[in-house]
């Protein structure tokens, strides 16, 4: 074998070069290199995964999902948080609906229910069954105005209504609700552990919990209960929020969405662009960080070093990585622009380390070890959106295909999302054009469950990979990386082959 086969990733990198004759740069993608072990001497449980997402956010999980409207709303930035990560809510929606799902990440409190269905009195018992169709529970409060922060005057639960007869439906709920006064109810700002103990005494179905002038601001369930777990390593701001992330494109009305954004308490926003070095993107930098100063800012997408230049003079926080490798993506078949996702990563890692910027690696990851060589190969944190859609917490309802249970999960550049609305459109430089160039594919996926437990395979996967390199933290690894330690090693096609499973004649891959 030649001595290039084992080499740091400078050296492969100049080897290919040569080796090419040409300056085709074609280093890597994930699966043309491996990562050589190194020496153990810790338990894999131990090897720390903080990481930076941007110059002042630090993560305690180097996961992050997309701003993609079939992966990343309120219910998936939530779970991200929760497991140490953060979630970007897409931008392929109204202002005032992506600021709410925002809000709602930044009102989260583990176990308390801020948006649960609300009747007023004035509702009848079909109205109390067709919730229940739809959301599959039945203790719903009533209060004055059938909304929260109203009065609360009641709750009717499945005890109320069940032994009435068909004709009944047209019933009004003030006539078979538990009123006010029989409830057991909590005040605002009580513990969650005060308030499972008062469930708990109570025996009751639901705790409302009220203000002081006896509005509705939450409701805790007894079916939640059990759910209600730690989570140590939660992504919390200041004030013990869950952190948020939220993309905005580059455009005069992207001014008011990123107005609306930062009201409903934004951490951290990115500019969502396939090809981010550009006028409009450097201006709406300036912009932001002068009417936001504090507001991170991610800018992106780049591939090269000149196009990170270009946004971390402009001022950048970090930047996103990635031209062409998403699942999803079409952009190199279509615009002939692109890298290779591995090139990408260590160029522009390498390049912004020096100005302490944190790259993301966005797009391509399908396995945990791609996470590991995105890591590897410089990248602060990875962006995920196939691995993350079709999940419990991704936005749309499952359906089924062939007696498969399936998610939609489109490309932001596919037609099918670009006709939703402009945003995506700005995304690809393509609103206003009479013919649209789509630049992304829309699919499915099958049913993955939830993310609760799938993260945590991911958190344990990664673990175990710096494990194997030796590598006690991420920052040891890339340290590891850049001082020549870290070994690389090309995989030809044949050892790719060698590499996964091979000569059964059926097998089951279970991975966790
Ligand atoms: P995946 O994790 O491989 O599915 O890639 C997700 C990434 O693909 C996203 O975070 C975006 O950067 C990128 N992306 C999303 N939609 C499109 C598209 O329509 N065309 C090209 N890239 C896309």
């Amino acid at each position: 074998m030649g001595s290039w086969l084992s080499c740091s990733l400078l050296e492969l990198s100049s080897v290919v070069l040569l080796a090419g004759g040409v300056q085709m740069d074609g280093l890597c993608r994930a699966s043309d290199f491996l990562i050589l072990p190194g020496f153990i001497d810790f338990i894999a449980d131990e090897v720390d995964l903080t990481s930076a997402l941007t110059r002042k956010i630090t993560l305690k999980t180097p996961l992050i999902s997309s701003p993609m409207d079939t992966v990343t709303e309120a219910d998936m930035a939530i779970a991200m948080a929760l497991m140490g990560g953060i979630g970007f809510i897409h931008h392929n929606c109204t202002p005032e609906f992506q600021a709410n799902e925002v809000r709602k990440v930044k009102k989260f409190e583990q176990g308390f229910i801020t948006d649960p269905v609300v009747l007023s009195p004035a509702h009848t018992v079909g109205d109390v069954l067709e919730a229940k169709l739809r959301h599959g529970f039945s203790g719903i409060p009533i209060t004055e105005t059938g909304t929260m922060g109203s009065k609360l005057v009641g709750i009717v639960t499945s005890r109320d209504i069940d032994f009435l007869a068909e004709k009944d439906h047209t019933t009004l709920l003030s006539e078979v609700m538990t009123p006010r006064i029989e409830l057991v109810v909590a005040p605002s700002g009580v513990t969650l552990k005060e308030a499972n103990e008062i469930l708990q005494r109570s025996k009751k179905g639901k705790l409302p919990i009220v203000n002081d002038r006896d509005e509705l601001v939450a409701i805790i369930a007894r079916t939640d209960l059990k759910k209600n777990r730690d989570y140590p390593l939660a992504s919390k701001d200041s004030h013990k929020q869950l952190l948020c992330g939220a993309a905005v494109g580059t455009r005069e009305d992207d001014k008011y969405r990123l107005d609306l954004l930062t009201q409903a308490g934004a951490d951290v926003i990115v500019l969502d662009s396939s090809q981010g070095n550009s006028v409009y993107q450097i201006a709406m930098v300036h912009y932001m960080k002068q009417k936001y100063p504090h507001l991170q800012v991610i800018g992106g997408n780049v591939v090269t070093a000149a196009q990170a230049k270009n946004l971390i003079d402009a001022g950048v926080d970090g930047l996103r990585v990635g031209m062409g490798c998403g699942s999803i993506c079409i952009t190199q078949e279509v615009m002939a622009c692109g890298r290779p996702q591995g090139t990408a990563v260590y160029k522009v890692a390498e390049y912004a380390r020096r100005f302490g910027v944190p790259v993301i690696a966005d797009g391509g990851i399908q396995t945990v070890g791609h996470v590991v060589k995105a890591l590897a190969l410089g990248a602060s944190t990875v962006m995920m959106g196939s691995l993350l859609a079709a999940t419990t917490e991704a936005p749309g309802e499952y359906f089924f295909s062939d007696g498969v249970r399936l998610k939609k999960y489109r490309g932001m550049g596919s037609l099918d999302a670009m006709e939703k609305s402009s945003s995506s459109q700005k995304r690809y430089f393509s609103e206003g054009d009479k013919v649209k160039i789509a630049q992304g594919v829309s699919g499915s996926i099958q049913d993955k469950g939830s993310i609760q437990k799938f993260v945590p395979y991911l958190i344990a996967g990664i673990q175990h990979g710096c494990q194997d390199i030796g590598a006690r933290s991420l920052s040891v690894l890339r340290s590891m990386m850049y001082s020549g330690e870290l070994k690389f090693e090309k995989r030809t096609m044949s050892a790719q082959i060698e590499g996964g499973v091979h000569g059964l004649h059926s097998y089951e891959k279970r991975l966790y």
